[in-house]
């Protein structure tokens, strides 16, 4: 695959005068803050998922840990089978509710926020971005795809989307009920967790070299095959708050375009409508100009550049508040109608978790 370097963007052009801004950026310390959070998160969810899932392989010895319903956030396709269940019932689905929680928690801050939930939350969104970073200070650059390929893998993400949104579309309400109430529906969470354990070969070359490319082109998952990111990319569309450039105080200097890991052509644009924006701010912390480049609403009608984005352009802290609320509000409201927990009897968990590796998909 023939590989392009970095394109070069033109300097600032003269005739525009720089009026610097006032405070330094923080969008992009808050923001690791934020997705190291998350991580950590996970990781908490994991580790207590993973000693839940000993309690039972083990035949009920050791001390008992409550199953962590947040692990449901990584099964997007049974959040997704289980909205489509809610949109068709008016019933909270008892399988995996939280899968369905998180999902259209996910979805809103797409709807509201652009794809943020990408750049500020996603795990595996932070280890795409941390291991480009890493693949750059290894090999000391990183690569672009000629343009005609870089195009037609972005839409590889869409044809996955489709299939999936397909499958489930063509699926009744009760045919959905009936899968997730299948062994491999209920124990869903365990067959993932077994994957990463127990690893094949195949699956283990596959890791691989997605870790290689992700090394070597920035946000390849994401960019390329992710067909969450694909949906919420979708979703994002919608979104009132997106980047917006002044034309008056730019000054033409490109480094938003040059900085941006989505490649976006920030600086000919007057608002960045593409789906492939995730919010991350990076733009806007490279921006010199005050008042130049923001995450912001549409701009009031006013003459001075500080009154058009008054009120308008969110801050970074203003992100991050609006996430935490979209994501707690969606938990604490299923908590508190009892929605959060699946309810599965324990001796049905004794019988499947220990035998999950030699349950299969209903369809095989
Ligand atoms: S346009 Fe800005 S916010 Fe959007 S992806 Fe590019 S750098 Fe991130
Ligand atoms: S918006 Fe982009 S091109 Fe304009 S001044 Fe800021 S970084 Fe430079």
């Amino acid at each position: 695959m023939a590989a392009l370097p970095i394109a070069e963007f033109p300097q600032s052009k003269p005739g525009k005068k720089l009026v610097r801004r006032l405070r330094a950026d923080r969008s992009q310390m808050i923001r690791h803050i934020v997705q190291w959070a998350f991580v950590a998160l996970n990781l908490w969810l994991g580790s207590e998922f993973f000693l839940w899932v000993r309690f039972f392989e083990s035949g009920g010895n050791g001390a008992f840990v409550a199953r962590p319903s947040g692990v449901e956030g990584w099964l997007p396709i049974a959040g997704l089978m289980n909205f489509k269940y809610f949109l068709s019932t008016g019933q909270v689905p008892p399988i995996h509710p939280a899968a369905m929680f998180l999902f259209v928690a996910f979805l809103l801050m797409s709807v509201l926020l652009k794809k943020a939930f990408c750049s500020w939350l996603c795990p595996v969104g932070t280890l795409s971005e941390n291991l480009h970073k890493f693949g750059k200070t290894i090999f000391g650059r990183n690569l672009r795809l000629p343009r005609w390929a870089d195009i037609a893998l972005r839409g590889l993400k869409y044809v996955l989307l489709g299939f999936f949104v397909f499958v489930i579309g063509a699926m009744s309400t009760q045919t959905l009920l009936g899968f997730m109430n299948t062994p491999y529906g209920l124990i869903a969470d365990v067959k993932m967790l077994n994957f990463f354990r127990h690893m094949g070969l195949t699956a283990a070359i596959v890791i691989g070299l997605l870790v290689l490319l992700s090394m070597l082109v920035e946000n390849f998952w994401c960019r390329y095959l992710c067909p969450y990111g694909a949906l919420l990319g979708l979703a994002s569309l919608l979104s009132p708050v997106k980047i917006r450039r002044d034309a008056e105080t730019c000054i033409d200097c490109a480094k938003c375009a040059r900085a941006c890991p989505a490649h976006l052509p920030v600086d000919q644009l007057v608002q960045i409508r593409s789906a492939e924006c995730s919010a991350c701010m990076i733009c806007v912390s490279v921006c010199p100009a005050g008042n130049a480049l923001q995450f912001a609403l549409p701009p009031r009608q006013a003459a001075a550049p500080a009154q058009r984005w008054y009120r308008r352009a969110l801050s970074p802290v203003v992100v991050t508040v609006a996430l935490a609320y979209i994501f707690l509000g969606f938990v604490l409201w299923a908590h508190a109608t009892n929605h959060w927990q699946t309810h599965v009897p324990r001796e049905v968990y004794m019988h499947l978790v220990p035998t999950a590796n030699s349950v299969t998909h209903p369809g095989i």
